[in-house]
């Protein structure tokens, strides 16, 4: 007899986890309640690692680094290349400010990851690499290596190599883990794991972060997407572009949520976001706006996603953050290390 695992929650983390233990043998069920309030569904798909060091965050950035290299073989265990929209990142400041921010965040990651392929250049270098940035930007960093998937692909992606592998998605939402069959439940349901853990015995502290971001798409008329990711900061905010095949996913605010139910995108988030993003490329000005949309990312308490046994059977991955996507290979890895 194969073991068997049960598995809450059928984001980004429950099905990368899934995947993991279908291919190591394990017959998979996933119990998910649907897409309506999953943060894979809004999110903006960058495997940040070195656009996302910030001093103090030296353990994620550790954590995010492994994954980063875990990316190359989940990608391919995939098998559909229109998954990945990019592969490299222009990080850039609009004014001075801007831009020394930058650079104590690159001094950082240097530290941390001496081989981190960051190049230090002026606009106009990082216009010949990235003919989309506006003028009036000071200068910034070419981060190689580091790019983007189309969230929305790799959720189908997933879900698709799942089903030829044997497992079961169950739509259904679950009350109480304990009572799934399988010789060990996963918890991996986002922000509701804090829920499902305090029914298994376990309090994880779980908070959400709201955050509202656009979908914009080309039209006839307008200069092409970005082939690079752009992560920008103007006046202090950071906003990024996340190519996609026909146009760009513009991101994010990022304050706490009211509550599980706060998802209506602000007006004043959308007003920054359109106008950093128009500042950083203005060619997106005559794109279509074909999505406002808000999510809420599941956080833990140190920012470091949790990923750990609650009980001899039971075991929980929640907690990732603005960085959820970019850890999923990273987060499967050690939940098949607990299971084995
Ligand atoms: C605006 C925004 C932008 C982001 N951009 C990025 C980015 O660029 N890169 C990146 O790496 N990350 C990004 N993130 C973060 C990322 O989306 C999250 O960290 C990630 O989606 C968390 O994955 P998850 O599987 O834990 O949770 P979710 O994706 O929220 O999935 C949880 C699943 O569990 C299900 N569920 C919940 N409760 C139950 C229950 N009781 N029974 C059954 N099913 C249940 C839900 O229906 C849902 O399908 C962004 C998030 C937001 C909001």
């Amino acid at each position: 007899m194969g073991r068997e695992l049960s598995v809450v929650g059928g984001g980004v983390v429950g099905l990368a986890c899934a995947l993991a233990a279908t291919d190591a043998g394990w017959s998979v069920t996933v119990y998910d309640a649907g897409p309506s309030t999953r943060a894979a569904d809004v999110a903006g798909g960058m495997l940040g690692c070195l656009g996302e060091g910030h001093p103090g965050e030296d353990r994620l950035l550790d954590v995010s680094s492994q994954s980063a290299s875990l990316w190359p073989d989940f990608l391919a265990r995939l098998g559909d290349p229109a998954v990945r929209t990019a592969t490299d990142s222009v990080l850039i400041g609009a004014s001075s400010t801007d831009l020394a921010y930058l650079d104590d965040q690159v001094a950082f990651v240097r530290d941390r990851l001496p081989a981190a392929a960051l190049t230090r250049s002026t606009a106009s270098e990082l216009r010949r690499a990235e003919p989309a940035l506006g003028r009036g930007l000071v200068g910034g960093y070419l981060a190689e290596g580091e790019g983007a998937v189309d969230n929305r692909l790799l959720i189908e992606a997933l879900t698709e190599a799942l089903r030829e592998g044997g497992a079961q998605i169950v739509e259904a939402v679950v009350d109480d883990p304990t009572a799934l069959p399988g010789e060990h439940v996963l918890i991996a349901a986002g922000l509701g794991s804090a829920a499902l853990a305090a029914v298994a015995g376990a309090p994880v502290p779980v908070h959400g972060e709201k955050g509202e971001i656009l979908r914009l798409r080309r039209t006839r008329w307008s200069v092409p997407p970005p082939s690079h990711v752009i992560r920008g900061r103007r006046h202090g905010r950071p906003v990024y572009l996340v190519p996609r095949a026909d146009g760009v996913v513009v991101g994010a605010t990022q304050y706490e949520a009211q509550g599980p139910d706060d998802r209506a995108p602000q007006a004043v988030g959308v007003a920054d976001l359109l106008t950093d993003a128009i500042a950083v490329m203005p060619g997106l000005s005559s794109y279509e706006l074909v999505e406002v949309a808000a999510g809420i990312r599941p956080c833990s308490a140190d920012g470091l996603p949790v990923v750990q046994r609650i009980d001899d059977r039971v075991l929980v991955a929640t907690g990732h953050g603005r960085n959820g996507i970019a850890l999923a290979p990273w987060t499967a890895s050690r939940a098949m290390g607990l299971l084995a």
